[in-house]
């Protein structure tokens, strides 16, 4: 109810501003967002009783001087996490840049003193520190005023002006990917332009991320298409929208993946656990050998399914975008790396002992003759296979695409092309509930 104001103002199928919803947690968490919209400000925001309690400070906090606050309507809590682009036509259109963070003590409870518009409370944030006020005057209009307690962090404020979360400037948040030589032929025969890749990858990127983000990474570029030179790549240092943890590279957001497109970027391939947590995704890679026939394939495929299945184990279904397909599966317990690893190969090794003539975990390419190959290698910690709806650099364009299992005898491991997955994607979601 106390967002309803917020989610009104809002249509959130054109922006990515959170949808309003309360929060039971209370907890006391501060954030300051710098707004360049029609009017440059700042929005001074502080978490309580389950939204965030928001302001419009025009000039900014200031160590110095008093500074007007406009009360606006209450916020989400995780409009905390908010930093984008809020695009034209829409309300606040603008950039968005998270400022300060942090969390903020009660001086007097806000319980008795909000109504009378009065808040005074400790900010223990990175660039707002101290004792501060917040009063009322008249109406919407209130007073941001910090203390005399001796603390200052800065003079100016623009002489911070980088995101906590990011280390953005504005400039490089409004900026975000700008795509250099759109018309690039990536794929001839159907043409597939650098922009036909941007544009797809657009569309998917919310999907993705969920599979994607915070996990290891690895891709596959083709800066001058696939007919040329195509190479395989774990390491980023050019790329300042991806992060980095112990030499391992990952995607956070949204723009991990648009700048990799940007450097001409085709696949993604992505490990088994987040960063720092242990492995939650199986991947089964069913690899046949060029002679088999699709048919084995398929049937090679349902027999994986069927023993996961009596192991109580979910399994999704998509295409590789070559030759075989891909089962994945979603684990929900914790277990340590050494389990993981044993777990994928005892299957494996099932799927051996008990259809000798149709499948193998020897990948010797002898060993593979008329079967199909179990790869359970990447499920090894540092190993990556590729994501859920990335691109294939293929001769021909194809999507490593998530469907139904009732789809598996229609839907060729190859075939989903650009166009057939944006189609696609106004469907029911077939991996809806991967994450349970
Ligand atoms: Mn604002």
């Amino acid at each position: 109810m106390k967002l309803d104001k917020y989610n009104k103002k809002r249509n959130f199928k054109k922006t990515k501003e959170p949808v309003g919803k309360e929060l039971k947690s209370k907890n006391n968490r501060f954030v300051v967002q710098h707004h360049l919209a029609s009017h440059d400000h700042y929005d001074f925001r502080l978490e309580y009783d389950g939204v965030l309690l928001s302001w419009a400070v025009p000039k900014g906090p200031s160590y110095q001087d008093k500074r007007l606050a406009v009360r606006v309507e209450d916020h989400p809590v995780t409009y905390r996490n908010f930093e984008g682009i809020i695009p034209e036509g829409e309300y606040g259109a603008g950039t968005v840049m998270l400022w300060d963070n942090g969390t903020y003590k009660m001086i007097e409870p806000f319980k008795q003193t909000l109504k009378e518009g009065y808040l005074k409370f400790e900010l223990k944030g990175k660039k707002l520190k101290g004792i501060w006020t917040l009063v009322k005057f008249k109406e919407k209009n209130w007073l941001l005023i910090k203390e005399k307690d001796g603390i200052k962090v800065f003079d100016n404020i623009d002489e911070l002006d980088r995101s906590v979360k990011t280390n953005r400037t504005m400039d490089e948040i409004k900026e975000e990917i700008k795509l250099t030589n759109p018309d690039k032929v990536l794929f001839k025969n159907p043409k597939v332009t650098k922009k036909d890749i941007m544009d797809y990858y657009k569309l998917v990127t919310s999907l993705m991320l969920p599979y994607v983000s915070n996990r290891y990474l690895s891709v596959v570029r083709a800066p001058n298409g696939v007919d040329k030179e195509v190479f395989f790549k774990k390491h980023f240092p050019e790329n300042k929208y991806l992060s980095k943890k112990n030499n391992f590279y990952y995607i956070k957001d949204e723009l991990g993946i648009l700048s990799e497109v940007q450097m001409n970027s085709l696949e993604f391939h992505v490990g088994p656990s987040k960063i720092g947590t242990s492995p939650n995704i199986m991947v089964f890679d069913l690899d046949p050998d060029e002679k088999l026939s699709l048919k084995k394939v398929r049937e090679c495929t349902k027999k994986l399914k069927k023993i996961l299945n009596n192991l109580n184990l979910k399994s999704y279904l998509k295409t590789s975008g070559g030759k075989g397909y891909h089962i994945l599966v979603p684990i929900n317990q914790k277990v340590t790396w050494k389990s993981f690893e044993k777990i994928a190969y005892d299957i494996a090794k099932l799927m051996e002992e008990t259809y000798p003539d149709l499948c193998t975990t020897n990948m010797s390419k002898k060993k593979r003759e008329g079967k199909v190959f179990i790869d359970y290698f990447r499920n090894k910690k540092g190993s990556t296979s590729v994501a859920p709806y990335s691109i294939r650099a293929r001769k021909k364009v194809s999507i490593s695409m998530p469907i139904k299992w009732s789809e598996l005898d229609k839907i060729k491991p190859n075939e989903i092309t650009i166009e057939d997955a944006i189609k696609r994607l106004k469907r029911k979601n077939p991996w809806e509930d991967f994450f349970g």
